[in-house]
């Protein structure tokens, strides 16, 4: 599955990725058997290592250092204990969250803005120059027949069904490493059992306070858990310049990924089916050279990026912006401009491209980069942005960027043909000297991005008196 921000992000097919081992292996004219034995007890250290006690945790807290730059120990224990319940009982989890922070017609409201994100991306497939009409044809009854699923899933809220789902999980009170260890046979035994079966449209890959989306090619499915409809990413209140920039890119980046490098090969039905005329599969490959070249050239701390092994996320993220962007100008047609937010001095067709890129504001240490370098399909968070507002005309346009200044590049990737103080504030360039309390957990950290200071209080003070003034107060049960 492809999904928004981190972890794996294809299906999985383990044989493979065994079969690959292998060769490598003979390559290196090393002997398999010991060194797949190793790698088989570092897995299950590393998944054990984190249930069991003190001496163990030391342990990883100083592998933790190592690997990522961060000390396991400045987690505190409520985050532990609410990221573990998710892990085993995330469904049951997730009807207390919805029930306590999901406003009901938030569905309904996500729900309509994918209908406009898809309409926008349908409407430019007839800009595609390089595509013939019958892929185009396919290409749009494809996108009509991705299946949204958005929020959670109903049997969340139905105690008895939920009952079933955790029927054969036996916990025990006051032991911890029992009922982790029962929680991963039961897991085990839930997913053997799917062999063969036909796929279960309701079951859902992400608990439903998960802060992420995906898109999974086997069923034509676009998932968005309730998590992610919350701030910075949606929220009612806000400028539709802001949700359309937030909420509204991902879900064109998910949309997109039906079309990516390895969603095409999957047709309406989610079959590995090549639904492409080859001319068109030709021309799709040559414009997306364009996008390796281009994140090639970007590079984290001296090591640049791997612009074929994110291409597919890269697609994403530029179709994702241009659709959502797209869509907001159709919303702005038929409802007419919005009010400006005060004291900003900012269009909304700015502050579409700031509500996106403040989404990515993030801090990450040197280890942790070097990591997502070499494992991560995505880009990193600020070529997430630097590289997609790039590719932007609209972006350019709305914030006066000269010709060739860091984020105007003469030469732009597209798939669909078709001064400057903001052109680089919007990146993360400026650095904060960090204070003791970050240092005791990023020990190796120099500085912390200044976008949420200087950016996300600005633009939310300024949201909240807006709101105060031109909606209705959130409901008294604090859904919003
Ligand atoms: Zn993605």
């Amino acid at each position: 599955m492809a999904n928004w921000t981190t972890g794996s992000s294809r299906p999985k097919n383990h044989l493979a990725d065994y079969t690959l081992l292998l060769h490598l292996l003979g390559h290196w004219n090393l002997d398999p058997k010991p060194l797949l034995n190793n790698y088989m007890m570092m897995k299950v250290v590393r998944k054990m290592v984190s249930i069991l006690d003190q001496r163990f945790q030391d342990a990883e807290q100083r592998f933790f250092e190592v690997m990522y730059g961060t000390k396991k120990s400045c987690t505190p224990r409520w985050k532990l204990c609410v990221s573990d319940t998710d892990s085993a009982l995330g469904f049951a989890l997730g009807a207390l969250f919805v029930k306590a922070s999901f406003a009901e017609d938030s569905k309904a409201i996500a729900e309509d803005m994918v209908a406009e994100i898809k309409r926008a991306f349908e409407d430019s497939l007839q800009y595609v120059g390089w595509m013939d009409p019958e892929t185009k044809e396919a290409a749009k009854e494809k996108a009509d027949a991705i299946y949204n699923m958005i929020g959670y899933p109903k049997f969340i809220m139905e105690p008895k069904e939920l009952d079933k789902v955790f029927n054969d999980f036996e916990v025990v009170s006051d032991h911890y490493f029992q009922n982790v260890m029962q929680y991963y046979n039961f897991s085990g035994r839930v997913t053997a059992d799917q062999l063969r079966k036909a796929p279960n449209r309701d079951q859902w890959s992400m608990t439903p306070p998960t802060v992420n989306a995906y898109y999974n090619p086997t069923k034509n499915e676009m998932v968005l858990p309730a998590g992610i409809l919350q701030a910075p990413f949606y929220n009612r209140a806000w400028p539709k310049a802001l949700n359309f920039g937030g909420i509204g890119v991902v879900m064109g980046h998910e949309l997109t990924h039906a079309f990516d490098d390895q969603g095409r090969e999957y047709d309406k039905d989610g079959n590995l089916r090549s639904w492409w005329r080859n001319s068109s599969v030709e021309a799709f490959k040559k414009q997306t050279e364009c996008m390796v070249e281009q994140y090639s050239n970007y590079s984290v701390n001296q090591e640049p990026l791997n612009g074929k092994h994110t291409l597919g996320e890269n697609i994403a993220d530029n179709g994702g912006l241009k659709a959502a962007y797209k869509a907001y100008e159709n919303w702005v047609q038929k409802n007419g401009e919005e009010a400006v937010l005060p004291a900003l001095g900012m269009t909304n067709h700015q502050l579409f491209f700031v509500g996106f890129a403040q989404v990515w504001c993030s801090v990450r240490t040197p280890e942790s980069s070097h990591e997502g370098v070499i494992t991560d399909p995505h880009s990193p968070s600020r070529f997430r942005v630097i590289g997609t507002v790039s590719n932007s005309h609209e972006f350019s346009k709305h914030f006066n960027c000269k010709v060739d200044s860091p984020m105007n590049p003469r030469k732009k990737c597209e798939l669909c043909e078709g001064g400057d103080a903001w052109c680089d504030v919007i990146t993360y360039d400026v650095g904060l000297p960090i204070g003791a309390g970050v240092r005791r957990c990023f020990p190796n950290l120099s500085v912390l991005p200044d976008c949420w200071r200087r950016q996300q209080r600005h633009v939310e003070r300024s949201v909240l008196s807006w709101s105060k003034m031109t909606l209705n107060p959130p409901a008294a049960d604090g859904k919003h």
